[in-house]
């Protein structure tokens, strides 16, 4: 059976502090700010009670995720490249225009957007999902020092769909 837990959305969560009253084991009282998973029974009784709609209540385990096909897959990374090549060239205009600031600035936060959901299109929209652990793991062997350490933490933290 599909056992739930509770996850509370930082940037939304106006620290009223309802979800503490009412949470029956305590989970809700981190001292991360985040729910405590090992203490969450995912009763939804915080969730119910957050008046920012902070809180929601997610599967411990995802569904497996959508196969893609591999032709689909390079199409989209080749697009994913070509943002990633913009995003360099509005970079150095940022540089060397400071007038059109907001603009380029806007331009470049549009281009990243696109480019998460150009590659959770191509298939690594889950941390659950084996392809987005496999690049994890390589990450976590061939990146620098502080990419390698986010990329461990969230390693310990994901359980990967078979
Ligand atoms: S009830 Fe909602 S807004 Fe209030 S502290 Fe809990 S999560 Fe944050
Ligand atoms: S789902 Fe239930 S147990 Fe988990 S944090 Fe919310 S109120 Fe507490």
């Amino acid at each position: 059976m599909t056992k739930f837990h509770a996850y509370r959305n930082l940037k939304i969560c106006s620290k009223d502090c309802l979800c503490l009253f009412v949470c029956p084991t305590g989970a809700a009282n981190n001292e991360t700010g985040q729910i405590d998973f090992e203490k969450c029974i995912g009763c939804g009784a915080c969730a119910n009670a957050c008046p920012a709609k902070a809180i929601s209540i997610i599967p411990n385990k995802m569904p497996p995720q959508q196969p893609k096909n591999e032709k689909v897959i390079t199409e989209l990374f080749k697009i994913a490249n070509q943002k990633i090549t913009e995003i360099k060239i509005l970079k150095q205009m940022l540089n060397d225009n400071k007038e059109d600031e907001k603009l380029l600035k806007a331009l470049i936060h549009s281009n990243k957007v696109m480019i998460e959901d150009i590659l959770r299109e191509a298939g690594y929209m889950l941390p659950q999902s084996k392809n987005t652990n496999k690049l994890l793991n390589d990450i976590k062997q061939n990146g620098d020092k502080k990419t390698k350490e986010i990329a461990s933490r969230l390693l310990d933290k994901i359980e990967v769909n078979e």
